[in-house]
C-alpha cells in the first residue's frame, strides 16, 4: 500500500484536482490510500467566519457561506459530467453547507464560541474537500470511496489539538481500510479531523492533515507515506522568503521533526511519530512538478551533504524575563515559574540561556505573553515586594531563528559561522537557546530582523 496525502493547494482548484487524478491513476498498482486537506484557504475562512458569527455580523457570515458553497459547486460542475454523480455530490455538499449554516446561527444566537464548536465548524473543510475528491476519482473510472476519519480516528477531548488514541485508532483504521484496498477500492480519508469516544468532532492541530496521513499510513502498514504539497521537497529554508533555498534530497526523521518544530511549515512536526515507530519512509513531493523525486525522510539518510541543513524561523513570539539580584542561589525559582505558567496554560517554547543566575528568560507565544507575565507577577508578588525580584519584563514581538541539522554540535565551526553572519547583518541576538539538542542552534531576535537574519545565515552556509 502507498498512503498519499494531498495538501490544501494540491486540492485547491480545478487543474490541481485534475493532477491529483493523474497521480492516483499513475500509482494505482501500489494500492493507494488517499488522505486530503480542505481546499486551500477554506479552514481559515471557516474559522474567521466563526468570529463574525460571534459578533453577529450576519451579512459577512452569509457572504462567506455563499462563497464556500460556490467554490465547491464550481468544482462539481466543472469536473463531474455524469449527471447522477454530480447531483448526488451537490446534494451532499448542500447538506454540509446547511449544517454549517445552522452552526453559525447557533454561535450568533448563543454568543458563545467554544473550542469544541470551532472544531465542529472547521471539520467541514475536509468533509467538503474529500467528498468531491472521491467523486472526481470515480468520474475518472477509479473505484474511490469517501471515508470520514471521525469514524476511525479517536482522540481525547482537547479540542483544537486533540491527542490520538492509537490503540483504538490503529485497529479501527486498519479494519476499515484494508478490506477496501483488497477489493481494489481507493479510500479517500479526511485529514485533520477525528472524534472523541462519544463521537464529538475534534481536530488534531492546524496543518494536521500531514499527521493524519502518517497515522493512517502507519496503521495500514504502508510501504511509504507521500506528502504531496506545492514545493519540490524540504528545502534549506522557506523558499517564499529566502533567495537561493535548495531542495534536500534526504533528511532524517529527527531533522524533519526539529525543522518543522522550529517553523518549517512544509511538514507538521508530529507527522514523523507514527512513521518512526514502523520505520516507514516519508516522501515530500510537489503536485506542480510530480516527476521531481522530492525529499526522502527516513531513519538513516544516505547523503549527508552538510551538517547545517535548514535555516528556519518562527514569528509572533514574546520573551519574558524575570530578574533580581535576590534570585541568586535561591532554590526553586525555576520550578515556581514553570509551574505557575503551566497552571495558566502558557506554553513555554524555549528556555533561553541565562546571562547570569539573576535572570531567567523564556519564550512564549505572543498571544499568551500578558497572561504569562500577570501570572508570574502574582506568583512572585511577595518576592517583588521584598525586592528579591526586580520585575517581570516582556519583550514582543520576537522570533526564534534556528539552524537545524544532524551532527551540528560535532562540527565546531557552525555556531561561529552562524553568529558571525548574524553580526555582519547587524542584528542583535536577544537570547540563545539553552540545552539545545545536538540538532539545532537556536536564538531569539526582534521580529522585524527575522527575515534578514534567516537570509544572512542561509547565505553563510549555502552561497558559493
Ligand atoms: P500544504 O497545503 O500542502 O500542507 P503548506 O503550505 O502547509 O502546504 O506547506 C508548504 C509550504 O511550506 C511551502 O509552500 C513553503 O512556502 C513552506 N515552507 C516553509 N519552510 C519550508 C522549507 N524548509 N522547505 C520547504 N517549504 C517550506
Ligand atoms: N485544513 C487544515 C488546516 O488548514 C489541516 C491541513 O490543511 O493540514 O489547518
Ligand atoms: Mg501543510
Amino acid at each position: 500500500m502507498l498512503t498519499m496525502k494531498f495538501g490544501g493547494t494540491s486540492v485547491g482548484d480545478v487543474p490541481r484536482l485534475q493532477e491529483v487524478v493523474a497521480i492516483v491513476k499513475q500509482f494505482l498498482d501500489k494500492q493507494p490510500v488517499i488522505v486530503a486537506s480542505a481546499m486551500s484557504g477554506v479552514t481559515n475562512i471557516l474559522l474567521d467566519t466563526s468570529q463574525r458569527a460571534l459578533e453577529r455580523k450576519t451579512g459577512e457570515v452569509n457572504n462567506a457561506i455563499t462563497a464556500l458553497r460556490d467554490k465547491h459547486l464550481h468544482i462539481a460542475n466543472t469536473l463531474i459530467q455524469d449527471y447522477q454523480r454530480r447531483a448526488a455530490l451537490i446534494k451532499e455538499q448542500q447538506e454540509s453547507i446547511d449544517e454549517l449554516t445552522n452552526l453559525y446561527h447557533g454561535v450568533s444566537l448563543l454568543r458563545e464560541l467554544s473550542p469544541r464548536s470551532l472544531d465542529a465548524i472547521a471539520s467541514f473543510g475536509e468533509i467538503l474537500s474529500c467528498r468531491q475528491i472521491a467523486a472526481i476519482l470515480q468520474e475518472s473510472g477509479i473505484d474511490a470511496q469517501f471515508i470520514d476519519s471521525r469514524t476511525i480516528i479517536r482522540t481525547d477531548d482537547n479540542f483544537g489539538e486533540a491527542s490520538i488514541d492509537f490503540i483504538y485508532s490503529n485497529a479501527a483504521i486498519n479494519n476499515a481500510l484494508a478490506p477496501l484496498v483488497q477489493k481494489g477500492i481507493v479510500p479517500v480519508v479526511t485529514g485533520f479531523i477525528a472524534s472523541t469516544e462519544d463521537g464529538i468532532t475534534t481536530t488534531i492541530g492546524r496543518s494536521g492533515s500531514d499527521y493524519t496521513g502518517s497515522i493512517v499510513g502507519a496503521a495500514v502498514n504502508s510501504e511509504e507515506i507521500w506528502i504531496w504539497t506545492d514545493v519540490d521537497g524540504v528545502m534549506t529554508a522557506d523558499p517564499r522568503f529566502v533567495k537561493g533555498a535548495k531542495v534536500l534530497s534526504e533528511i532524517s526523521y529527527r531533522e524533519a521533526a526539529e525543522m518543522s518544530y522550529f517553523g518549517a511549515k512544509v511538514i507538521h512536526p508530529k507527522t514523523m511519530v507514527p512513521a518512526i515507530e514502523k520505520k516507514i519512509p516519508i516522501r515530500i513531493k510537489n503536485t506542480f512538478n510530480p516527476t521531481h523525486p522530492g525529499t526522502l525522510i527516513s531513519a538513516k539518510p544516505k547523503s549527508v551533504a552538510s551538517a547545517a541543513k535548514t535555516v528556519t524561523s518562527i514569528d509572533n513570539l514574546a520573551i519574558i524575563s524575570i530578574e533580581g539580584n535576590g534570585m541568586i542561589g535561591v532554590p526553586g525559582v525555576s520550578g515556581r515559574i514553570f509551574s505557575a505558567l503551566a497552571r495558566a496554560q502558557v506554553n513555554v517554547m524555549m528556555i533561553s540561556q541565562a546571562s547570569s543566575e539573576h535572570n531567567v528568560c523564556f519564550i512564549v507565544p505572543q498571544k499568551d505573553c500578558h497572561t504569562g507575565a500577570k501570572t508570574l507577577r502574582e506568583e512572585f508578588s511577595v518576592d517583588i515586594a521584598k525586592k528579591i525580584i526586580d520585575d517581570v519584563l516582556v519583550k514582543e514581538p520576537v522570533s526564534i531563528v534556528a539552524v537545524v541539522g544532524e551532527g551540528m554540535i560535532g562540527s565546531k565551526g557552525i555556531a561561529g559561522k552562524t553568529f558571525d553572519a548574524v553580526a555582519k547583518a547587524d542584528v542583535n541576538v536577544i537570547a540563545i537557546a539553552q540545552g539545545s539538542s545536538e540538532l539545532n542552534i537556536s536564538f531569539v531576535v526582534e521580529q522585524p530582523d527575522a527575515k534578514k537574519t534567516v537570509q544572512a545565515v542561509h547565505d553563510a552556509f549555502y552561497k558559493n
